[in-house]
């Protein structure tokens, strides 16, 4: 199992560097002890980035698995088990995820109390655009005006984010469990990591990268709106950019 070092806090995200070993190698996959790089995910894509190694550096292309992380390189490299590596995430797309996800969880949050407990019923976060599906639905432009303003609103008001580990009997008592989407993490699983936007704003239980402050995510602008069918809509959005942005952080963890 694979330690997720960008999972341990939000400011953890923030970090890009980080020294670790390879304990596996299948071709070009490679599993580190340890890793900051996000693997596919909750609807979020991947980090790339480079893995810099006795023999020079290798392209992360790809990052997939929950327990092992693999992390799939150029076919060319040198890379033996046992060997330290240092990796470093591309910081514009991580950034750009993390900004992405955290207004993912704030559009939805806030459509479920805008609109009759609609749920959130698919998500794809990426760079330059996202989407996320809503069930049951059928926008019009006064609905998605008012979703817009309202989470601008809580954007421009600067949020504090943070996490914890809650029990599932804990989140149902903050959030229903319709829009947390709990029937869809695994019962077996009872403390799960929360990701909470100001003082219950949002909250709701996920693995991904988020920002520290809604300040960060600049301004939503919806750019799409399509029927999936059997009452589902899917809004796509993306981010113009903010006027308060933070650096990685240049610890290496
Ligand atoms: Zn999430």
């Amino acid at each position: 199992m694979t330690v997720k070092l960008y999972l341990e806090s939000i400011e953890a995200a923030y970090a890009r560097t980080f020294d670790a070993q390879v304990v596996a190698i299948d071709g070009n996959s490679i599993v580190l002890d340890r890793t900051l790089f996000y693997p596919l995910g909750g609807g979020q894509y991947w980090d790339t980035g480079v893995l810099s190694g006795p023999n020079g550096d290798i392209n992360v292309q790809e990052v997939r698995g929950r327990g092992d992380v693999q992390h799939t390189v150029e076919t060319e490299h040198q890379l033996v088990v046992g060997d330290e590596v240092r990796g470093t995430v591309d910081w514009d797309t991580r950034y750009a995820h993390m900004r992405m996800h955290t207004a993912q969880h704030l559009m939805s949050g806030i459509a479920y109390e805008l609109f009759n407990g609609v749920r959130t019923v698919g998500n794809q976060i990426h760079a330059e655009k996202s989407r996320i599906d809503f069930n049951p639905i059928s926008f019009d432009e006064a609905m998605m005006e008012r979703l817009v303003d309202v989470v601008n609103g809580h954007i421009n008001t600067g949020l504090k984010v943070s996490d914890s580990v809650m029990t599932r009997e804990e989140i149902n008592t903050i959030m229903p469990p319709d829009r947390t989407n709990m029937n869809l993490l695994p019962a077996s699983v009872r403390d799960l990591r929360v990701v909470q936007i100001g003082d219950q704003v949002d909250l709701c239980p996920c693995a991904g990268t988020h920002v520290s402050n809604t300040s960060e995510l600049g301004r939503v602008e919806l750019i799409g709106k399509k029927s999936k069918g059997k009452g589902t809509q899917r809004l796509s959005y993306h981010l113009l950019t903010p006027s308060f942005v933070r650096s990685p952080s240049s610890k290496i963890v």
